[in-house]
């Protein structure tokens, strides 16, 4: 496995698969690398003939207020676990690489998927995301790279700017890796203690509660569903930040739960534990 720490590193080996004529694959990731991220690396290597795995814990989608310095750095960790995977390289750009003092710098946004959930709540949060992954899809210029569900809002984000700025990218998504128990695996779980773990499960208890009134008892209300889901996640003694359905490829709110949304509903929730915040979401069908 290669292990490119610069831009420049990263150049030279992409400019060798482009002499070998062999297609790439980038996962991007912030790195603290779990299962969730591995299942991405290995539907990766069945889609092109060289994986990259990207981490950078990227500091411009990260409020002033949020955990950037606190987020976990478990870089050896990571280097084993994508050797054991089958990586075939690894990018770990300096923040300097990804954004030089002296590199005037451009915003790339969606507007529309960006203001509401996760962009209410965290101001400039996707103006941050689209950047890194435009200047990362720019340059690794992957053929595909894939990315969870587990970040809906993110993916929506992001097959918007690629679709929109024409990029000869194919972005492919994968379903959310969950414990046995159902909570979604994420690199901030670890900052939860044994009380905390068993509460957090209350995200994925609300999912499932709207998941039974949307797909087995044909609910036609959104507030009674987002009523259900607030209340399971509060009585797991979370501090709710949201929990709605939503149209899923719009993030539109939703007048009526009707057959004529064929391809679905959305349930996105998110709420904090003491200092850590959780987010999940679940597809949902709408009965016919
Ligand atoms: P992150 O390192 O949190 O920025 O995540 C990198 C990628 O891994 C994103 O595309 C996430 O959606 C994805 N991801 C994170 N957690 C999971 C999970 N539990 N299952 C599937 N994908 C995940």
């Amino acid at each position: 496995m290669e292990v490119l720490s610069s831009l420049d590193d990263l150049r030279r080996y992409r400019a060798g698969l482009a002499a070998l004529g062999v297609t790439c694959g980038l996962v991007p990731t912030m790195g603290a690398l779990h299962e969730g991220h591995l299942q991405l690396v290995d539907r990766c290597r069945d889609l092109a003939d060289r994986g990259v795995v990207s981490i950078f814990v990227n500091p411009t989608q990260f409020g002033p207020n949020e955990d950037f310095d606190r987020y976990p750095r478990t870089l050896d960790a990571d280097l084993r676990l994508c050797e054991a995977r089958g990586v075939d390289a690894v990018f770990l750009p300096a923040v300097t690489d990804v954004y030089p003092p002296d590199v005037v710098a451009v915003q790339v946004e969606v507007p529309t998927l960006s203001a509401d959930l996760e962009g209410a709540i965290r101001p400039g949060h996707f103006a941050g995301v689209c950047r890194v992954v435009a200047k990362l899809l720019c340059a690794v210029a992957p053929q595909v790279a894939v990315f969870g569900q587990k970040d809906y809002q993110q993916l929506c984000v992001v097959r918007a700017l690629v679709a929109d700025l024409m990029m000869p990218v194919r972005i492919e998504a994968l379903p959310t890796v969950r414990e046995p128990g159902g909570l979604a695996l994420s690199s901030r779980n670890r900052y939860l203690d044994g009380e905390q773990r068993q509460q957090a499960l209350g995200l994925y208890k609300a999912l499932q509660i709207a998941r039974t009134l949307v797909e087995e008892q044909a609910a036609v209300e959104p507030e009674a569903v987002e009523a259900a889901m607030r209340e399971v996640m509060a009585s797991h003694q979370m501090q709710v930040d949201y929990a709605v359905l939503r149209h899923p490829r719009t993030l539109a709110t939703l007048d009526v739960i009707e057959p004529a949304l064929t391809g679905g509903v959305v349930a996105l929730v998110a709420a904090r534990l003491g200092q850590v915040r959780l987010i999940d979401n679940l597809l949902l069908a709408v009965p016919a």
